[in-house]
């Protein structure tokens, strides 16, 4: 016997993003260079414009980090590293 959950149980929990299913639905993210919306995997943000980016417009370059005195690889979107090399 199967137990379906009422029908506004299911409305209720699509208006509150917030709703207290503990990791059921991951919040969605949006990738600013292709606007590749998506509920799973992981929107990455750019440590220079701190924008959510998909895997396939973000590189890791190698970034001098002060605190540590080490240059480090971190996740940065097509549109920094563009700006950088120019
Ligand atoms: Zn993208
Ligand atoms: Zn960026």
């Amino acid at each position: 016997m199967k137990k379906k959950l009422p029908p506004d149980f299911k409305a209720m929990c699509e208006e509150n993003a917030e709703c207290g299913m503990d990791g059921a639905r991951p919040s969605p993210w949006i990738c600013h260079v292709c606007d590749h919306k998506s509920q799973t995997g992981e929107g990455v943000a750019c440590t220079v414009c701190y924008k959510t980016t998909c895997g396939l417009h973000l590189k890791h370059v190698s970034a001098y980090n002060p605190a540590s005195g080490l240059y480090e690889l971190q996740p940065v979107c097509i549109f920094c590293v563009g700006a950088k090399l120019h």
